[in-house]
Formats: C-alpha cells, sequence, structure tokens
C-alpha cells in the first residue's frame, strides 16, 4: 500500500519541537530567535512567502522583523540593510527573498550576509560547508526533504537516488546530503538522455524541476520513494507538484502530495535554522 507523506502533519510536528526548544533556550540564556526577512519588489508570490514565514515566527515564539523594499531599491541600500543586519544583535537569522529584480546581483547580496546568520544557506561558505560535510546551515528544502524521509524511517544507505533538477536552492544541495546518508546519487537535467531510463533507477525519486506532472508513472521503479518539490500555478489557478500524483501514487511506496508534502517542511526548517542560528553565539 502507498503511504502519502504528511507534510503538514510533520512540519507541525517539527514547529512544535522548535517552539517547545526555543522556551527552554530563552529560560537558560534569555534570548529569543530572531529573523529578519528582507523583500524586495512586489512579486505575489514572494509576498505569500514572506507573510508565511512571519507567521510561522510567532508561532514558535521567534522575533520577526520584516523589511518590504520597493522594487527599484538600489543594490547599495540592500547591502547597507544586510550590514546593520549582521551587526544587529536581536537578529540571529537573515533571509533574502529570491528572486531579486535584475538590477541587483543575487550573488553579491548572498555574499554579503553573515555566514553565521544566513539561515538559507545559500552563503559560498555553507556550500562549502555542505560539499565537505560539515555546513553551519543547509538550505530549508532539502534539509526539509531529509527530516521527512528520516521521520518516515525510510533508510538511504546504499540506495538509488535521482534527483531531476540541479539549482543551486533544491537539486545539488538536495543531491549532497543524500549522498552524505550513502545514498547512490545521480543528478538530471534539462539536458540528461533518456530521462525515464534514469529515473527508473530511482529507489529514491526526487522531482525538482517546475513542470506542472512530467513525471508520469512509465518514468518510476515499482516500490520507489517519490518526493515531489515542484509548486506549479496551473491555469484554474490550483497548484500542482511535478509528479502526475495518481498514477504515480500507484506504483510507489511513499509519495509526498503537492499541497502539502514539502513545501510546509520549508518553513519548518527555516525556523530550526533559525534556533541553530540563535544557539550559535553563545
Ligand atoms: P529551477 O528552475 O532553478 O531549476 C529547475 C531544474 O530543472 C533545472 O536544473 C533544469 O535543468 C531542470 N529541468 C528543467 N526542465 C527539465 C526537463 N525537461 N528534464 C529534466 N530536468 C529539467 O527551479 P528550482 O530548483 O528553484 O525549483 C524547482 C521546483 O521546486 C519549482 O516548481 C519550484 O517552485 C519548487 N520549489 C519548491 C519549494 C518548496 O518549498 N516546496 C522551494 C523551492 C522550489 P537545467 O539546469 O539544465 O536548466
Amino acid at each position: 500500500m502507498t503511504v502519502i507523506i504528511d507534510g503538514n502533519k510533520i512540519a507541525q510536528e517539527v514547529r512544535h519541537s522548535v517552539r517547545k526548544e526555543a522556551l527552554d533556550f530563552k529560560e537558560k540564556t534569555g534570548i529569543v530567535p530572531g529573523l529578519a526577512v528582507i523583500l524586495v519588489g512586489e512579486d505575489p508570490a514572494s509576498q505569500v512567502y514572506v507573510g508565511r514565514k512571519a507567521k510561522a515566527c510567532a508561532e514558535v515564539g521567534f522575533l520577526s522583523r520584516e523589511y518590504k523594499l520597493s522594487a527599484d531599491t538600489s543594490e547599495a541600500k540592500l547591502l547597507n540593510i544586510i550590514d546593520e543586519l549582521n551587526a544587529d544583535q536581536v537578529i540571529h537569522g537573515i533571509l533574502v527573498q529570491l528572486p531579486l529584480p535584475k538590477h541587483i546581483h543575487t550573488d553579491k547580496i548572498i555574499a554579503a550576509i553573515d555566514p553565521q546568520k544566513d539561515v538559507d544557506g545559500f552563503h559560498p561558505y555553507n556550500v562549502g560547508g555542505l560539499v565537505s560535510g560539515n555546513p553551519l546551515f543547509v538550505p530549508c528544502t532539502p534539509r526539509g526533504i531529509m527530516e521527512l524521509i528520516s521521520r518516515t524511517g525510510i533508510e538511504l544507505s546504499g540506495k538509488e537516488a535521482v534527483v531531476v533538477g540541479r539549482s543551486n536552492i533544491v537539486g545539488k544541495p538536495m543531491a549532497l546530503l543524500l549522498l552524505a546518508q550513502h545514498a547512490t546519487v545521480t543528478i538530471c537535467h534539462s539536458r540528461t538522455k533518456d530521462l525515464p531510463a534514469v529515473t527508473r533507477r530511482a529507489d529514491v525519486l526526487i522531482a525538482a524541476v517546475g513542470k506542472p506532472h512530467m513525471i508520469k508513472a512509465n518514468m518510476v521503479k515499482e516500490g520507489a520513494v517519490v518526493i515531489d518539490v515542484g509548486v506549479n500555478r496551473l491555469e484554474n489557478g490550483k497548484l500542482a507538484g511535478d509528479v502526475a500524483f495518481d498514477e504515480v501514487a500507484a506504483k510507489a511506496s511513499f509519495i509526498t502530495p503537492v499541497p502539502g508534502g514539502v513545501g510546509p517542511m520549508t518553513i519548518a526548517m527555516l525556523m530550526k535554522n533559525t534556533l541553530d542560528a540563535a544557539r550559535m553565539i553563545i
């Protein structure tokens, strides 16, 4: 029987334990974890994500500060704000919501964040740490997927894992985390030849492409664990994953739905990373 992994439930459990740990931490140290989120421009999806982050902070008892800047904000101004936040004692995590407007160099902005406050795990210091096996922070979405996998009791050692997508925020860090857990990992992308032949080898298949329903049943091995990272808005306004859920669920052993799978875990892990950041200063 296929198990549908309930990301909402697991994310709620994570938030509960973060809230409890944050209360204990505050009792012992007097420190309340603080997260600053910077949004540049009016992208509607980004506005929704930033709102959810503030709500999650309130739920776990963190201080949250939002910076909503106009789309024409200069790179220099954004760098100034980051400098101030790097020095701000009550802020332990800094997150710049991506994508940024075209006139701002994303790499320059990420590199300006103090790696000890880089709760998104995108700073080159943390990327290097992930490659060498000792990061301060791991990007929230792949960290959330690892949490889903481990809480579901799925063993990764020796398994064939295939990640479709090679972005810096999902595909690449995902592959490194699976490798660290001793899976044999293949990364696919838009130039991969005969994608179905590769994905059919997967005991664990991670789809992080951004193309609705592109992973069909004929691309999946019987009994595979299928994790769907995709969030795609359809013409009818509904959300769809990268996986054709019904047909793939009929073959998979475990599968995540969209919505309610990976998505809620991303914000829960942001809370975990922010608590870790606060702990790092003592
Ligand atoms: P990107 O657009 O940065 O990367 C997409 C990747 O998919 C690229 O590596 C691209 O290959 C690859 N790709 C595109 N078309 C194909 C194809 N036909 N066959 C194989 N590979 C292909 O996306 P992200 O990694 O940022 O996001 C992926 C999805 O995950 C999106 O739907 C996004 O909304 C969602 N997402 C969800 C999150 C959550 O919290 N649930 C968080 C972050 C993202 P190439 O490199 O060759 O171009």
